[in-house]
């Protein structure tokens, strides 16, 4: 673990405001001396994440998952870097350069590195297409419309029909085999004794996937003809996760628009920005997740959904509204509706036409409510009462009771009965998922905060005694001088929750080498799941001062658990000689 000296961290806590940082991230409201905000790493509809900016060491936490820690550890889980990433990160930031001496620098490194090769190659695709060993992919893009400006803009290229043309390009530019597997730009193959290696991405039209501070993370490639596979796209690299990758969000980000319009594939996305719709992007991953979700929502306060208007599409637009709902977004649906895909649509009509769907888009409940009425005759009863039903779902999960009022309303009129009647209707059913998220969330919820880790359940310890070696962690983090005392009562020996005794121990050594305890200290040396700990039983404590007394009371508690333990297992042993010897003497009245 890399180590910063003292002086650094702190001048890095101070340049670097906990409050400011996470409000690039996180919408906070003011409460007292704190701010609020949805959790950007759980999903929750009620703020349960809190900063505290003023603390004696300013940190945050979650109520509801229970992720805490410092600044850095903040710009770890955010920003997905590791601890010295997240400190060069902030370095940068604030305009300070870091100690290099010491640092495990190795993955920051390898990340450079790939970054510069898939540069090197994005430049190799490009000038390809526009050699004349690129003519097939140039016709490629003129068929579909893209002008000379875009295929610019975007830096598309195209991968010669060749089993080794990137290969020995980049082997020339000093790129090992190895690292160019590494960036997935190679594939290895092994038959018996002998390892080739060729080119990932042959025949094919090539799209850079550029992140929003410009680097070139991943590639597609897209075929010319309708072979397959028709896409192949970057798998999981150490600078890119394709669960996380969108394409066209390094322009989206500085659009004028206040919203993002999310296609379903990234050629679609470039022909809306030619068309002047600068807000387009395309996820690279399969299915939309959470994850995903809330990385789109750190850019924009609206999402417009845009997918194929066929099957799929509409089946895909539905599982996004979820996943968009489970995190708190906006969101509207474009209906298409005179062409099967956006390209389409501004071929056949042009961007006039597009506007005035994006204007005319469904908000998530009208969408939902006009897919409940596909397939039902409303002339029918039985019809009638399918919608009625289906639509009373829907409106149970409307949160905001004008909204609801108004599509009750409507629901009304469309199938000629009393209002009442689906309020009620509805009401029963929104009782019923209230009673259904409660329970999960309080299932979500035991595990972190009941504050028995695994480990310790089962080392069979209770709950008293896990708790009392919290209490010591957080007593010991306000009053450092605490310590021998707890040396004396040979304290270290009665952890018996291993995370708890790995929390200790490092307190322990940075108290013997004179540091303070502040968490930016002990992020350098805590796993994630270990700072989320001390920051929360710190968190639990806060009001009191805790004493000496009390100090030895948890000790005590340990103690006595041990003695209970280790009375039991004689126990537990002795029993078993009892009922051999019972068994033994049976076995001799029988024999008599
Ligand atoms: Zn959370």
């Amino acid at each position: 673990m890399p180590r910063f000296n003292d002086a650094f961290l702190e001048e890095l806590r101070a340049r670097c405001d906990i409050e400011q940082i996470i409000s690039g991230y996180v919408q906070l409201r003011r409460r007292g001396k704190n701010l609020v905000g949805l959790c950007p790493f759980h999903n929750e509809k009620t703020p349960s994440f809190t900063v505290y900016p003023e603390d004696q060491s300013p940190h945050f936490f979650c109520f509801g998952c229970g992720a805490g820690g410092d600044v850095i550890s903040f710009i770890r889980r955010i920003e997905n870097l590791d601890y010295v990433e997240a400190v060069r990160f902030l370095c940068e930031r604030a305009g300070m350069t870091m100690p290099l001496d010491g640092v495990d620098d190795s993955m920051a490194l390898k990340r450079r590195r790939i970054y510069e090769m898939n540069k090197e190659a994005a430049r190799f695709f490009h000038d390809t297409l526009l050699s004349p060993a690129g003519e097939a992919g140039l016709s490629y893009y003129k068929m579909r419309g893209f002008n000379k400006r875009t295929i610019t803009k975007f830096g598309l290229g195209y991968a010669p029909n060749s089993w080794n043309s990137l290969r020995d390009h980049l082997r020339q530019k000093g790129y090992s085999y190895e690292e160019q597997v590494e960036a997935n730009l190679l594939q290895r193959s092994v038959k018996g004794d002998r390892t080739s290696y060729y080119d990932n991405f042959r025949g094919r039209v090539i799209v850079p996937i550029i992140d929003v501070r410009g680097n070139v993370v991943a590639f597609g490639g897209r075929v010319l003809d309708d072979s397959k596979p028709k896409y192949v796209n970057t798998a999981d690299t150490p600078v890119y996760k394709k669960s996380l990758g969108v394409f066209g969000l390094n322009f989206a980000k500085n659009s004028k628009a206040q919203s993002l319009i999310l296609v379903e594939g990234y050629m679609d996305a470039i022909s809306l920005h030619q068309a002047g719709f600068d807000n387009a992007i395309a996820c690279l991953g399969t299915a939309l997740t959470g994850d995903m979700a809330r990385l789109l929502m750190r850019y924009t306060d609206e999402v417009l959904l845009c997918y194929d208007a066929d099957e799929a599409g509409q089946k895909a637009t539905q599982k996004a509204i979820a996943v968009f709902s489970s995190v708190g977004a906006k969101l509207r649906v474009i209906r298409l509706s005179g062409g099967k895909d956006p390209d389409e649509i501004l071929r056949k009509y042009g961007p006039e036409r597009f506007r005035s769907l994006i204007e005319g888009a469904a908000n998530d409940i009208e969408f939902k409510l006009l897919r409940a009425r596909d397939g039902l005759d409303l002339h029918t009863d039985d019809g009638r009462m399918n919608y009625l039903n289906l639509a009373a779902e829907v409106l149970a999960d409307v949160n905001n009771s004008i909204a609801a009022d108004i599509y009750t309303s409507r629901l009304a009129e469309t199938l000629g009965v009393d209002k009442q009647a689906i309020a009620a209707r509805t009401e029963a059913i929104r009782k019923r998922k209230r009673a259904q998220a409660k329970k999960a969330e309080f299932q979500n919820l035991r595990q972190p905060l009941g504050g028995v880790s695994r480990a310790a359940a089962a080392a069979g310890m209770s709950l008293r005694a896990v708790k009392a070696q919290q209490r010591i962690l957080a007593l010991l983090y306000r009053n450092p001088d605490f310590l021998p005392e707890l040396q004396k009562q040979n304290a270290g020996e009665l952890f018996g929750d291993p995370a708890c005794r790995r929390v200790f121990e490092a307190m322990r050594a940075r108290i013997e080498t004179g540091g303070n305890l502040d968490f930016t200290a002990l992020s350098g040396e805590l796993s994630q799941e270990e700072l989320n700990l001390l920051v929360g039983v710190c968190q639990k404590d806060e009001a009191l001062p805790g004493s000496r007394q009390e100090l030895l009371d948890c000790v005590k508690t340990l103690q006595t658990e041990r003695e209970k333990q280790q009375s039991k297992a004689t126990q537990a042993s002795a029993l078993e000689g009892d009922a051999f010897r019972a068994l033994f003497q049976r076995d001799e009245t029988s024999h008599s």
